[in-house]
């Protein structure tokens, strides 16, 4: 609680209210358990706002630090409020705001189901960190504080965390409707972040909150999407195709059990081995790694584009640059807009950024939603 004493040396039964460093800590908000009348005193500070409030509404509030005398020889500093409160209605609610930024984290209370074209009805969970603050403090008491009759900071925070899952989930909706898939979610995250940031400016604001920072994202999916989504990223790391990337995984398994292993999966050792070297030689060209036990000469490397941060030359399709490591950002099919590398969507138009159908191969426009052989969403 606050300090609200009786203020001997001033008129009688006026009181001064501060807002306790014991009690302010990490809360955004303090109710005032008392109402504030005419001739009492208020104290604001650097960090606070005190909003004055009545009849389900926001009278004034005071943002400029001082020691408020509510009377009428302060009625020049204080004016609206002392009129307000030396009117018929002697009195006001007074909420004390912080003016600093929270983090907080949020997650999910119940899941998400998320409607995939190949998984159908998948039920998946979110949480992350955040960073707020309150932007307007009339439209935060007005109508978040108010309308949901918050009367405690613990509340307030916990709605907040509510609102930011909610926000997360339209864009997930958002995303989902554009036609991305429920495996493409992990490798979009940042997207999926700095959409949400850009959506929360006009969810937000409506509550006189601005979120300001948004990290730490993670979607927890079932078992069975997880498992597709680590084969795609194995995939995509290295620049192969699904035969290709499953002949790789009998032949490690060849080579852990020579025995048992690779005749299980179907595999003979010899073919396996053979299919190997080929995708070694695909790797090389592809800018992977080389094996050094592939005694084949090495093919000169394609010719690339140039690093977009040091000028090497970056072979096609790499994502980061050999030679300083830089993340090859490119730009939107689409729309033009610069992509985080690797970006499978654009995250301001939402348009597929993939060449390739990844149900039968075709050829596709650039930022076509749909597969123009098999009609297969491009997500
Ligand atoms: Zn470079
Ligand atoms: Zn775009
Ligand atoms: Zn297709």
């Amino acid at each position: 609680m606050g300090i609200i004493t009786g203020d001997k040396g001033s008129i009688i039964g006026a009181a001064t209210i501060l807002w306790e460093d014991g009690e302010k800590r990490n809360n955004v908000m303090w109710k005032v358990p008392r109402n504030i009348k005419f001739n009492d005193n208020i104290v604001v500070r650097e960090d606070e706002i005190a909003v004055f409030f009545r009849d389900g509404k926001a009278l004034d509030y005071i943002d400029r630090p001082d020691r408020y005398a509510l009377t009428s020889i302060n009625a020049p500093i204080v004016g609206k409020i002392v009129q307000r409160l030396s009117g018929v209605q002697q009195q006001a609610e007074v909420y004390y705001l912080q003016k600093k930024v929270f983090d907080g984290k949020f997650g999910s209370k119940q899941p998400y189901v998320f409607e995939d074209k190949t998984f159908q009805l998948v039920k998946l969970s979110l949480f992350g960190e955040f960073r707020y603050k309150v932007s307007e403090p009339s439209n935060f008491i007005n109508y978040f504080v108010g309308t949901l009759s918050l009367t405690r900071a613990p509340e307030v925070e916990e709605r907040i965390k509510e609102q930011v899952v909610t926000s997360m989930y339209n864009v997930l909706g958002k995303l989902k409707e554009k036609g991305m898939g429920v495996v493409n979610l992990a490798a979009n995250l940042k997207n999926i972040e700095q959409i949400f940031l850009e959506d929360s400016k006009t969810d937000f604001a409506p509550y006189g909150i601005v979120i300001d920072k948004i990290s730490g994202l993670y979607i927890n999916l079932p078992e069975e999407v997880q498992k597709a989504v680590d084969t795609r990223a194995s995939m995509s790391v290295l620049g192969t195709n699904y035969m290709g990337y499953q002949t790789g995984q009998a032949m490690r398994e060849a080579a852990v059990n020579p025995s048992g292993g690779a005749a299980g999966a179907g595999v003979g050792v010899g073919a396996g081995i053979g299919m190997g070297y080929m995708m070694m030689n695909q790797m090389g060209q592809t800018g992977g790694q080389q094996p050094p036990v592939v005694a084949t000469p090495p093919s000169p490397p394609p010719a690339g584009a140039p690093c977009v941060k040091c000028g090497a030359s970056v072979p096609q399709g790499a994502k980061f640059c050999p030679a300083c490591g830089a993340p090859q950002g490119t730009a939107c099919v689409k729309c033009g807009a610069s992509l985080p590398a690797g970006a499978k969507f654009c995250p301001s138009c939402g348009a597929s950024q993939q060449a390739t159908c990844a149900k039968c191969n075709a050829k596709l426009e650039p930022g076509t939603k749909f597969c123009p052989s098999c009609g297969n969403p491009t997500g």
